[in-house]
Formats: structure tokens, C-alpha cells, sequence
């Protein structure tokens, strides 16, 4: 297996014209967890000669990580931590990968109190006298039973009154402050399914998720696209925008895109610029992640700590927990959260879930679904809040489809 992610790519739209013009069956726009899942599987299940266009000038999407000055490995889109409880993504991706075992914990800054969010029993204790503290660790076994995972906006409803104050704490100290820095909202105005994803927890559990399998690739994420794209039938070409080859037009509604009759096109990048924004921009949040080297072996004592009430970043994580690398400096990094408003170099990592917002997706999605062998796939086509894990369970799944077909 490739440890060092050292693999040369061509480059550069001229490139991918030869390549396509070579003759291909499948495009892949976008080298990401979607693009390169669905590229190595039809490559090596269907026999098919696929062609991967991504714009940046690596390999990876928003999973990319690299070694900066210093010799810490980072990553380069926000920390990306793999868990999941499906079976086939973590046996998929092992093919690829080794891993090292790791188990993320983060703690929130609560006017400096490090406390451990999800806010579990642990935190609880730490924020309320011990009297207290055992009334409202009984309550919540009762009311939601031990070791489950309650929504704030469930905890919310509860009528009882200690749990009210409970949930009044949490909402006050880790989910108003943090989500206003993240989505520019209150928590009530997102969609339920994005604060659930960090819910109380009725139990002393510290880890930030719970999923069967969790860990880091041992050598980095890029080794692993490299091992992935690196087969007969794959082609990548980096610095090229698959729309330049695309060539969108929209005549009586209808749209096309350049593209020869027998080739099959999986596009993962955002769908609305594809259409070059016809029927207007998607909404989308973006982020300004500054990183810092400092000579000390440790920062903080865990991956990520949340500034919940203060700062104008939401998190600074901490990347040699996150790998485990051994060093005497260490590389942090602070995510500041933004409206995404196609500023050279902005990149847009969230959808911002709402029925109007999906509403307007779907009539992209409509208008390309129209063209034949056009797939969608992954967190910015499909405008979704996905996982690393849920995007390769969908692109084998995809895969599972053509090959049914052909
Ligand atoms: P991407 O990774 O965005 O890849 C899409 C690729 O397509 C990009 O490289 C883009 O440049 C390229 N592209 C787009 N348009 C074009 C075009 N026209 N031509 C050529 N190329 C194009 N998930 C987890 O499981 N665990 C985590 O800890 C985690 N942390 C995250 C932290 C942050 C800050 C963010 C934003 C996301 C996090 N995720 C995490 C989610 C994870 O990043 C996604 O699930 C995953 O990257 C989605 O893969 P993708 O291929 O759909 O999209
Ligand atoms: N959240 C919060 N406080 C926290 C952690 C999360 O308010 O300390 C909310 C916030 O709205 C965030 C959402 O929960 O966007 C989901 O958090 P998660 O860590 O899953 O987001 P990710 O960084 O993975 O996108």
C-alpha cells in the first residue's frame, strides 16, 4: 500500500480533453470520497475506463490532509475524523487503508471550564452542586433511560422543571453561542437533524461519537485516495474543472451538457454552478480555518475543544491527537465560521438545510436528471449533511445500480 501519498497526476483542462477525447465510459467531476468510491468501483467491477476531473490540485475533496512546514500532518478542510456503524464502508475502505485506533473526545470551553460535549453525567457534575447534579443524572435515566442520545430540542420539551433548567444550561452554554458563530442562526432555526448530531447523553461516555468504527487512516487520508484511484482503468486529472468539458446550456428549459452518447457522468460538486446558477445560488456556509505552529508538544488535552460562549472561532483543533504523530511542536487550528459568497478561494463545505432551500435544489436536480447517465452524488450534489461514511455507503451504492444495468 501507498503510505506517503506521492502520486503524480496529470494536470491541467488540456489534459482532460485528451483523455476524454481517447475515449472514455465514465466522467467523474470531483476526486472526494464520492468521486473516487464510485471511480474505483466501476473501474474494477464494471471494467469501465473512467475519467477523474478535479479542480484543486489534490486528490482527497475536503478530506485532504498533507505535512505542513513544520512536519505535522493537517488537514487541509476542517478535521475529519472517520466513524460509522456500517460494516461495508469500514471493509471498503480497508482495502485501502490501515487504521490507527482512535476514539475523538471533545471538550467545551465554559468561561474556561473544559467540559465534555456531548454533555453527558461527567459534565453534568462538573457544572451543578453534587446534590443537583444526582437529581438531574436520576431524572434523565428515568425520563430517557442510561446511555441514550437526547436531542436538545427533546430535552427542551420535557416538563419537568429540573430537567427545564437542564436544558435551559446546555441550550444557554454549548448550543446557542456556537451555533449563531457556525450558521449565522439560533438553534431553533436549524433544521433538528444538525443539532441532534451532538445530543446529551444519558451516561459517562467522553467520546464525541459512539460508532462501532472509528479511527484515522495510519498514514493520512491522500494515501488513501492515492491507493484507491490507483488502477488501470482510472485516469485523474487534477486543476481542471469538469465544467469547462461539460459546456451547460439551458434551451426551453431544458438543459444539456457536451458530453459523447455512450459516456455515463457522476458529478459531485454542487449542482447550482454546474447550471451556472440559473435559477439562482444555493445557500451555503462556508469557513476560514487559520492554523499556528507552536514549539510544545501539546496545545490542549484533546483533539478539539468547542468555544461555546466565547470567541469568535467555534473550535481549535489540534491535529497530533488526531494522528498520534510524536513530535516536539505541534500545529493548531481555528475554524471561523461564514456566509459563503464565492470569494476567490471560498469553498462551499455546508448546505444550509431548509424546506426552501431543498425546494430550489430539487429544481436543479430536475433539470440535469433530464439528461441521460447523469448521477448525482455526495455531500454538495445531492446538497445534503453527510458523513464521510454515508458518502461511501451512496457511491457503492451507485455503483450497485450500474452494474445491475449494464
Ligand atoms: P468533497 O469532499 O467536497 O469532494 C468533492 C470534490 O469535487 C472536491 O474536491 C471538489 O473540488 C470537486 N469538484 C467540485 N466541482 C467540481 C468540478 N466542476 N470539476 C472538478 N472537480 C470538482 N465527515 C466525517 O465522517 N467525519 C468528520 O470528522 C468530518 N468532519 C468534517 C469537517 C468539516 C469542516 C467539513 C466541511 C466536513 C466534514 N465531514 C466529516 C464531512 C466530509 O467532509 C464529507 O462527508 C466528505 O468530504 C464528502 O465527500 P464528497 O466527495 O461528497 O465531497
Ligand atoms: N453544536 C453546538 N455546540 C457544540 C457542538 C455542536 O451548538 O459544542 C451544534 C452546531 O449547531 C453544529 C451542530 O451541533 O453545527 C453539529 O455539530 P457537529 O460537531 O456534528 O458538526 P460538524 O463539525 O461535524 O459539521
Amino acid at each position: 500500500m501507498n503510505k506517503c501519498g506521492t502520486q503524480n497526476y496529470a494536470s491541467g483542462i488540456s489534459s482532460a480533453k485528451k483523455a476524454l477525447e481517447a475515449g472514455i465510459d465514465v466522467l467523474v467531476a470531483g476526486a472526494g470520497f464520492a468521486g473516487s468510491v464510485v471511480a474505483r468501483e466501476l473501474a474494477e467491477r464494471a471494467n469501465k475506463k473512467v475519467l477523474v476531473v478535479e479542480q484543486r490540485s489534490h486528490v482527497g475533496g475536503n478530506a485532504f490532509d498533507t505535512y505542513d512546514e513544520a512536519g505535522v500532518l493537517i488537514h487541509a478542510y476542517g478535521p475529519h475524523i472517520f466513524h460509522t456503524n456500517s460494516k461495508r464502508a469500514y471493509e471498503y475502505l480497508s482495502r485501502f487503508t490501515e487504521w490507527r485506533s482512535y476514539q475523538h473526545e471533545v471538550l467545551a470551553n465554559i468561561h474556561g471550564k473544559l467540559t465534555p460535549v456531548p454533555f453527558n453525567f461527567n459534565s453534568i457534575e462538573q457544572h451543578f452542586v453534587p446534590t443537583t447534579a444526582a437529581m438531574l443524572i436520576r431524572q434523565l435515566e428515568e425520563s430517557f433511560g442510561k446511555n441514550t442520545k437526547v436531542p436538545i430540542i427533546e430535552l427542551q420539551k420535557s416538563s419537568n422543571s429540573l430537567l427545564g433548567e437542564l436544558a435551559d444550561f446546555v441550550y444557554e452554554n454549548v448550543f446557542l453561542h456556537y451555533t449563531l458563530k457556525q450558521w449565522g442562526l439560533r438553534p431553533e432555526e436549524v433544521d433538528e437533524s444538525v443539532t441532534a448530531r451532538v445530543p446529551v447523553y444519558t451516561g459517562r461516555d467522553n467520546r464525541y461519537f459512539t460508532d462501532t468504527w472509528q479511527g484515522m487512516p495510519l498514514h493520512g487520508y491522500t494515501p488513501l485516495f492515492d491507493n484507491m484511484l490507483n488502477h488501470d482503468n482510472i485516469t485523474v486529472v487534477l486543476g481542471a474543472d469538469a465544467r469547462e468539458l461539460l459546456e451547460f446550456a439551458l434551451i426551453d428549459s431544458k438543459a444539456s451538457l457536451k458530453l459523447p452518447a455512450t459516456c455515463s457522468l457522476i458529478y459531485t460538486g454542487p449542482l447550482d454552478f454546474l447550471a451556472e446558477t440559473c435559477y439562482g445560488m444555493l445557500p451555503y456556509r462556508s469557513l476560514d480555518f487559520v492554523y499556528l505552529t507552536l514549539q510544545q508538544k501539546h496545545f490542549q488535552p484533546v483533539g478539539t475543544v468547542n468555544y461555546t460562549v466565547s470567541e469568535d472561532y467555534t473550535r481549535i483543533t489540534e491535529f497530533t491527537w488526531l494522528t498520534g504523530q510524536e513530535l516536539d511542536v505541534t500545529t493548531i487550528m481555528e475554524e471561523y465560521p461564514c456566509a459563503f459568497e464565492q470569494k476567490p478561494g471560498q469553498v462551499p463545505y455546508y448546505a444550509i438545510l431548509d424546506p426552501v432551500n431543498t425546494k430550489a435544489y430539487e429544481r436543479y436536480l430536475s433539470l440535469f436528471l433530464q439528461i441521460p447517465n447523469f448521477y448525482a452524488l455526495g455531500r454538495l450534489a445531492e446538497y445534503r449533511y453527510f458523513n464521510m461514511d454515508q458518502i461511501v455507503e451512496r457511491a457503492l451504492e451507485l455503483a450497485d445500480r450500474i452494474c445491475a444495468h449494464d
